[in-house]
């Protein structure tokens, strides 16, 4: 029986592949397994063996040297040569940085159609349709890909893992021997990111910052609204696009899912790749210029007005309580 092949380098959002796939196989008339690589045997143990635990079966796990840093054109290799030995005709990726371009690789390596960035996938008429955003996210467009081998990268955190079981729970993993040509890219050093990391999920109090903000030097405005308040500073894509603040701090689709007491949004629109990633804010207040913005439809307070006047204000009233 052909099979749906989930991979993704990032273990959380390969369980999120399965979950997804274990949904999807029975309408498709496909089986679902899973492909680990690394050229690391312990770490790639762990992954397998969760993976395995929710019902990919079989595990393909592939631990050549070459694998070392994971390059996505030796990457591509690897995972062609499992689509191959797996049968699969669906591959599913995560869409993230390395997924989007390990889709089109692999893709134009098995001579498949490629959907990246997708944001649902249902089976029509025995047909796997994918969901994704179009013309800036204002409509979604769906797509089909006409291709014996189907590669769809799908958006992070969109499915969830479930729960472990599944047909296959606990069968067999795979070790897979492949020729893969060394990488082209020589890695010469490692750094962590500069700046703090944040951890948005976890915080009780966020305050959210838009395009609402004219220039990069007027951070430190929303810093001390959010450091009076004993809050973490987040932003949309928008502003982590233009390189103001770091991507850990984006809220909505492409970032963090969070659940704070209170989220305040300060000259932001409310788009909904902004807003799904606020869904379980148990207080939303907002402030922006314009009555109309999307984002006072959700929120518990509002104030309509310039924000370079009222978070002056904001502050100074803070600082008195
Ligand atoms: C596939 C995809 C994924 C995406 N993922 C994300 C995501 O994860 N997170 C995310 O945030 N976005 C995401 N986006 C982008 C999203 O669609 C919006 O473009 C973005 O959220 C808009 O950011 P914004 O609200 O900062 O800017 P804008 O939409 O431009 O809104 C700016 C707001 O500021 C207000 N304003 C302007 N000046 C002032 C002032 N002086 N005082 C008060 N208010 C003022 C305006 O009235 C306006 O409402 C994604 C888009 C796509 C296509």
């Amino acid at each position: 029986m052909a099979a749906i092949l989930v991979y993704s380098e990032q273990a959380d959002t390969a369980l999120e592949l399965v979950g997804a796939a274990r949904g999807l196989a029975p309408q498709l008339g496909l089986t679902v397994s899973a492909a680990v690589l690394g050229a690391e045997a312990a770490g790639t143990a762990a992954a397998a063996a969760a993976l395995a635990a929710h019902g990919a079966a079989p595990v393909y796990v592939c631990t050549e040297p070459a694998l070392e840093g994971l390059d996505t054109a030796v990457v591509t290799q690897a995972l062609a040569h499992i689509v191959e030995q797996a049968g699969a005709s669906v591959v599913l990726l995560g869409s993230t940085r390395r997924g989007r371009e390990l889709g089109g690789r692999l893709a134009q390596r098995l001579g498949a159609g490629c959907v990246t960035d997708a944001i649902s996938l249902t089976v029509e008429d025995g047909l796997l349709v994918a969901g994704r955003y179009n013309l800036g996210g204002a409509t979604v467009q769906r797509e089909t890909i006409a291709t014996p081998v189907q590669v769809v990268a799908v958006m992070p955190k969109i499915f969830e893992a479930g729960e472990p079981g599944g047909a296959g729970a606990g069968e067999a993993v795979v070790a897979v021997s492949a020729e893969l040509a060394a990488p082209a890219v020589k890695v010469v050093d490692r750094r962590p990111k500069e700046g703090q990391a944040v951890d948005l999920a976890a915080a009780a109090r966020i305050v959210g910052v838009g395009r609402g903000l004219a220039k990069r030097d007027d951070l430190p405005l929303t810093e001390a609204l959010a450091a009076a308040l004993g809050a973490e500073l987040a932003c949309t894509k928008s502003l982590a696009d233009f390189g103001w603040m770091a991507d850990d701090r984006i809220v909505g689709l492409s970032g963090a899912k969070t659940a704070p007491d209170m989220y305040l949004a300060v000259g932001i629109s409310g788009q909904v790749q902004h807003t799904v990633g606020i869904a379980q804010a148990r207080i939303i207040a907002v402030v922006n210029q314009d009555k109309d913005a999307p984002m006072f439809a959700l929120a518990d307070y509002g104030v309509v007005g310039d924000l370079y006047k009222l978070v002056p204000a904001l502050v100074e009233r803070l600082k008195t309580l």
